[in-house]
């Protein structure tokens, strides 16, 4: 398996930086804080880093329908590009290129020969379609809310959600 997953279609507009992307708490402090932890590094290739991209580290507990996010890590433009590399295959065609860096980024970031890659890829566009229909319960890892309680924010549970609009609309 790919060291990223993809985000279910159904949270790919439900993360912190959506939320908090305008508010200092994402722009000085979570930022700063995760560069700081990765030593100016990207977490994924260990290049020093002039810019960064800050990207969530979710979890997805499939059976118990959880997704969390339990953390943060900096990343260089091309390892971020390969941890999003659904994303990155989408964007290629706006941007000519895009894919091909981010591929090349992938199999090096998680030791596959590009058929191994392509394979892996075909499977978490299957699991990340699966996913896409989970009515998530979004919570933060209990660490990370002890640092931000902002974050509790972020928390949510679509199947209430879902029931409370049914009900709404009955
Ligand atoms: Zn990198």
């Amino acid at each position: 398996m790919s060291k990223h997953e993809l985000v279910p279609a159904n949270l790919s507009h439900w993360s912190a930086y959506h939320l908090f992307k305008n508010r200092s708490l994402w722009r000085k402090r979570i930022r700063f804080d995760t560069l700081q932890q990765h030593e100016g590094r990207c977490a994924d290739c260990r290049q020093d880093l002039e810019r960064f991209q800050c990207n969530e580290i979710w979890e997805y507990r499939d059976t118990e329908r959880l997704a969390v996010l339990v953390g943060f890590e900096s990343l260089c433009d091309s390892c971020h590009w390969s941890a999003h590399i659904g994303l990155s295959r989408e964007m290629d065609e706006p941007y000519p290129g895009l894919f091909d860096r981010a591929f090349l980024q992938y199999c090096a970031n998680n030791g596959f020969t590009a058929a191994q890659a392509e394979q892996e890829i075909v499977l978490s566009i299957v699991r990340r379609n699966q996913r896409s229909d989970i009515p998530w319960k979004v919570v933060v890892a209990p660490a990370l809310l002890k640092a931000y309680p902002e974050l509790k924010e972020l928390e949510r549970d679509i199947a209430s959600e879902i029931e409370q609009k049914a009900q709404a609309a009955s």
